[in-house]
């Protein structure tokens, strides 16, 4: 049990407080075993995504507490994944809350929006936000960077209720239930969010010993087998959210895992970050058609257009929607034009 003096197990980084001013991704593995695990707290990144939703009134409690953690999850499930693009998780709702999302772009850049119709019930779980007739659905969009024409991206979507149709009552266990579902791996999740911190833990079971991916992988029925990862999933289990919130990484590790041989890797550090642009509300107007676009800014002499995620307007005045509609003759290569 001297592990703190294994000159295998790292550093305990003392972070630089710039850089991980949006928070900390800590991964780590457990030596010898089939057993990775990821903990991240957002801290900078999450209370500025609150901020910016403050002129706009801010979010109820529940529905805060909810983004927080889809936060914290998007950020794990990206940090898990080799993958060029976007990870955006979305839950559709048919309570009052009718969509949440959480963006994390590959360099953990991340952000997250939700709109809520109606009175939230104080202390409500996922249930009573999105599932109230049972038609909530969770779902999980990779979109790659630079997606080609006809180029579909992938999506899985797993409802919010359980094998035997009970609902379920925290996002946790949808996710778990994902990754068991789309994946076939074991996940231990645990998530918690307040006005200050967004925070998760992910145990998971590796695929094969030795083998990043899933082809090695024959006999599913070997899912919930083994027996280190159980260990480790119910210690993991006995993390408390007040914990999880409060706790820093190094004494969160070595409060859950002590007997365990861990080995943990250079911290990433997520941020907020948006990815609208004038260019993109433009083509989302054009989109629209010219009759739709013109008629708005005629009657309010521009057309105003605010992004949800990071609360940026985008303003178009009648010059600018003909412009968004002339044709560009240079992208056109001349030869063409649209009257
Ligand atoms: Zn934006």
């Amino acid at each position: 049990m001297a592990r703190s003096s294994d000159p295998k197990d790292p550093i305990h980084p003392t972070l630089d407080s710039t850089r991980f001013a949006g928070g900390e991704l800590h991964k780590f593995i457990f030596e010898g075993l089939p057993v990775r695990g990821m903990i991240v707290r957002l801290t900078g990144a999450w209370t500025e995504m609150l901020q910016r939703r403050q002129s706009a009134g801010g979010y109820p409690e529940p529905v805060q507490r909810l983004l927080g953690e889809m936060c914290a999850a998007a950020t794990l499930m990206q940090a898990n994944i080799k993958f060029n693009g976007a990870l955006i998780l979305q839950m559709q709702g048919d309570g009052p809350v009718k969509l949440a999302v959480a963006e994390a772009q590959p360099d953990l850049a991340l952000r997250a929006t939700a709109s809520v119709i109606g009175e939230v019930p104080e202390g409500a779980d996922i249930a009573a936000l999105l599932n109230v007739h049972g038609q909530g659905r969770c779902a999980i969009t990779l979109d790659p960077k630079d997606r080609h024409a006809g180029q579909q991206p992938y999506q899985g979507v797993v409802p919010l209720h359980g094998d035997q149709k009970e609902p379920l009552h925290h996002l946790s266990e949808v996710l778990e239930h994902y990754m068991l579902q789309s994946e076939q791996l074991d996940t231990r999740l645990v998530l918690a969010a307040n006005d200050q911190v967004a925070a998760g833990l992910l145990i998971q079971r590796l695929p094969v010993q030795g083998e990043g991916n899933l082809g090695g992988r024959c006999n599913e029925d070997d899912i919930g087998l083994d027996e280190h990862y159980n260990r480790i999933a119910i210690l993991a289990g006995t993390l408390k959210q007040e914990e999880l919130l409060t706790l820093d990484v190094d004494t969160l590790l070595r409060r859950l895992f002590w007997e365990e041989d861990i080995r943990r890797f250079e911290p990433q550090a997520p941020r907020f970050a948006c990815t609208c642009s004038r260019e993109r509300v433009g083509r989302m107007l054009v989109s629209l058609g010219r009759a739709e676009v013109d008629s708005v800014a005629i009657e309010r002499g521009q057309v105003e257009v605010g992004c949800e995620f990071c609360g940026l307007q985008y303003r178009y005045d009648p010059v600018d929607v003909a412009e968004l509609f002339s044709p560009v003759v240079a992208q056109a290569g001349g030869t063409h034009t649209v009257q």
